[in-house]
C-alpha cells in the first residue's frame, strides 16, 4: 500500500526554504499577569459587520433595538458565493447606530458597523449548551461553529464552519497551530498556558465528528511552559494514544499553514490546492478553544486574547478583549502610552497593520496591539533602486522571485504575475526585512494582488457579458430559423390545399360530365308515356 503523507508526520522535523532567525520580545508580555485579566465594560462597541473573509454579513438589528450579549447582530449574506460569518452583541445594550466608520483595515476605508452602547447588566441571550458532543453528527457540529461566527483566529478570519464543510471525512490528522512565531505576539502561548483543556477538548471535538486519527499540537521549542500544561491536559482527558505536542525550532514565520506542514510532514501543499489533499487539517489553538466553547456552552465568538505589548506601553500583557472594544481602552487597561510611542501596529511587525489612531475597535483578527518607539523603526529610509543582490530570494518561504515581481508590478504588466505565482505569497514580509534598498516589496505584492483580482473580476464580468451577447445571438438565431419554418409551413400548406381545390373541382367537373354522359344516354320517357297514350 502507497505511503501516505501523514504516515509519518511529526516523526521528523524537516526545512521550508527560507525564512529568518528574528528576537522574540515576548518575554514583554507573555507571562504578566497570568491568567491574562478582563477587560472591564468600555462605554461604546463599535463593531464591523464585516471581520471575516468574504461577503459583509447582512445587519438583522435596528437603531434603537435593545440586545442582548451574545445575540446575533448580523449574520452570512445570502447573495454572491462569497463565504460569510456571524457578529453578534458583546454585551447587552442599546444600538445606537448603524453606519459606516474607521476600521482596521489595508484599504484605510471606513466599513459599516453596528454600534452599541451597554446597559452596564451584561445580561446574555439564552444560550443552548450540548451535554454530550459525541451526539453531534458533522452537519450539527458545522451549524453551531457557523451560529457562533467563528473565523480562524490566527490572522487568516476565513469562515470556519466553510473550511469544516471542505473537510467532510477525508482527514486523519489534525494539526493545532500554536507556533505564534511572529515577534511580540503571545496570545497563543498565554491561551495554551491558561486554558489548555479547551483547546484538547475542542480538538477532540472535531476528532469525533471528522473521524480524525492523529492530533499534533505544533508548539515553539522556547515553550516549555506551554507543553508541560498541555501534557498536563492531555492525560486529564486520557487523550494521550492520539494527541501529541510537537516543538518545532524557532524560524519565521514556520507558523504559515503550508510552512509547519512542510515542517511535519516534508510535504509541500501543491500549488492552488489546499492541505485537504495531504488528509491534513490545520487550526489555530484559539479557534479550537472557541469551537469547544461553541460546541459545549454555545457560545458565539464574542471576545479574544490580544496581546497589548510593545516598548510604546507601560504595561504590556496579555487581555481578553471584546469584540468591537475601543483600542485606546486596551491601551490604557495597560497603563498607557510612554513617552517613546512612534507608531501603533495592529499585530506584529512584519505582517501587521499599521493603524492611524487608537479609536479604531478591536475584530476578530486582532490577535496584538503593538506600539513601537522611535527607537523600534529602523526602516524609515526612503525606497532606493533594486540592486540585485538576491537578499529577498534567499528568505522567501514560498520560493518566489521578489524582486522580479516588484520589477513586472512596477511596469503594470499584471497578466506576468500569475506564472510568477503571486498567489503563493503568503505577505510574510521577510524579504522587505532583508532589503538593503528599503523597497516596500509587500506594498506592491498587496497592490500588485489587488490589480490582479480586479482584472479577474473586470475578465469575469466581460466572460459574463460575452456569454449573454451570445446567447442573445443564439436565441435570434433560433428564433429566425423556426420562424423561417414556420413560414415553409403555411406555404407548404397553402400549396396543399390549392391543390385540393384544384382535385374538388376536377371532380366536380368529371361528375357533371358524367351527369351529362347519362343524361344524353337516358330514353325519353315523355314519348314512350305518348306513345302508350296513342295506342
Ligand atoms: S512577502 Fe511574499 S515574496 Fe516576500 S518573502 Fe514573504 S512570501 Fe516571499
Ligand atoms: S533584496 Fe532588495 S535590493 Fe536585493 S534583490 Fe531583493 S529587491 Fe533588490
Amino acid at each position: 500500500m502507497a505511503q501516505r503523507p501523514t504516515d509519518n508526520i511529526g516523526k521528523y522535523l524537516h526545512n521550508f526554504p527560507g525564512g529568518l532567525k528574528l528576537r522574540h520580545h515576548k518575554a514583554l508580555s507573555c507571562c504578566k499577569p497570568l491568567p491574562a485579566r478582563y477587560l472591564p465594560l468600555s462605554t461604546e462597541y463599535c463593531i464591523p459587520v464585516s471581520q471575516h473573509l468574504g461577503q459583509p454579513a447582512e445587519v438583522v438589528v435596528s437603531v434603537g433595538q435593545q440586545v442582548k450579549k451574545g445575540q446575533a447582530l448580523s449574520t452570512p449574506g445570502k447573495t454572491g458565493n462569497a463565504p460569510g460569518a456571524f457578529v453578534h452583541a458583546p454585551t447587552s445594550g442599546e444600538i445606537t447606530a448603524i453606519e459606516k466608520r474607521p476600521v482596521p483595515h489595508p484599504s484605510g476605508l471606513n466599513s459599516l458597523c453596528i454600534v452599541l452602547q451597554p446597559d452596564g447588566k451584561d445580561r446574555w441571550v439564552e444560550l443552548e449548551p450540548v451535554d454530550d458532543y459525541r451526539k453531534l453528527d458533522c452537519d450539527e457540529l458545522i451549524q453551531r461553529v457557523q451560529a457562533a461566527g467563528i473565523v480562524g483566529l490566527g490572522g487568516a478570519v476565513f469562515p470556519t464552519d466553510i473550511k469544516l464543510q471542505g473537510t467532510s471525512c477525508l482527514i486523519n490528522t489534525l494539526i493545532l497551530n500554536g507556533v505564534e512565531c511572529e515577534p511580540y505576539i503571545s496570545c497563543d502561548e498565554t491561551l495554551m498556558k491558561q486554558a489548555p483543556g479547551k483547546i484538547i477538548e475542542g480538538a477532540l471535538i472535531l476528532c469525533h465528528v471528522f473521524k480524525i486519527e492523529k492530533v499534533i499540537i505544533a508548539i515553539e521549542d522556547p515553550m516549555d511552559v506551554c507543553n508541560l500544561e498541555l501534557e498536563q491536559s492531555i492525560s486529564e482527558f486520557n487523550a494521550g494514544d492520539c494527541v501529541e505536542v510537537i516543538r518545532v525550532p524557532m524560524l519565521y514565520p514556520e507558523g504559515g499553514e503550508r510552512q509547519l506542514i512542510q515542517v511535519l510532514s516534508g510535504h509541500e501543499v501543491p500549488a492552488g490546492q489546499l492541505p485537504i489533499s495531504l488528509g491534513i487539517l490545520v487550526q489555530n489553538v484559539a479557534t479550537v478553544a472557541a469551537i469547544r466553547d461553541a460546541v459545549i456552552d454555545g457560545i458565539p465568538l464574542i471576545e479574544r486574547l490580544v496581546t497589548v505589548t510593545g516598548a510604546g506601553i507601560r504595561e504590556p500583557q496579555n487581555v481578553h478583549a471584546r469584540i468591537g472594544t475601543p483600542i485606546a481602552d486596551l491601551v490604557d487597561f495597560c497603563g498607557g502610552y510612554t513617552a517613546g510611542i512612534a507608531r501603533l501596529v495592529m499585530g506584529g511587525p512584519l505582517m501587521g497593520l499599521g493603524l492611524r489612531n487608537d479609536q479604531l475597535p478591536i475584530i476578530k483578527a486582532s490577535n496584538c496591539v503593538l506600539a513601537l518607539t522611535h527607537a523600534d523603526i529602523t526602516s524609515t529610509q526612503p525606497e532606493m533602486p533594486c540592486i540585485n543582490c538576491g537578499n529577498c530570494v534567499s528568505v522567501c518561504p514560498a520560493g518566489l522571485l521578489p524582486q522580479t515581481l516588484q520589477t513586472v508590478i512596477r511596469a503594470e504588466n499584471f497578466e506576468a504575475l500569475e506564472s510568477l505565482n503571486l498567489d503563493a505569497c503568503i505577505e510574510c514580509g521577510c524579504c522587505d526585512y532583508v532589503c538593503p534598498s528599503h523597497i516596500p516589496l509587500v506594498d506592491y505584492f498587496r497592490y500588485g494582488k489587488g490589480e490582479q483580482r480586479a482584472q479577474a473580476k473586470e475578465k469575469q464580468e466581460s466572460d459574463i457579458a460575452r456569454l449573454r451577447f451570445e446567447r442573445r445571438e443564439q436565441r435570434l438565431e433560433k428564433q429566425q430559423a423556426e420562424r423561417l419554418a414556420r413560414h415553409q409551413r403555411r406555404k407548404r400548406a397553402l400549396a396543399g390545399s390549392s391543390s385540393k381545390k384544384d382535385s374538388v373541382a376536377a371532380a366536380i367537373a368529371r361528375a357533371k360530365a358524367r351527369k351529362q354522359v347519362l343524361a344524353a344516354n337516358q330514353p325519353d320517357t315523355n314519348s314512350e308515356t305518348g306513345k302508350g297514350e296513342n295506342s
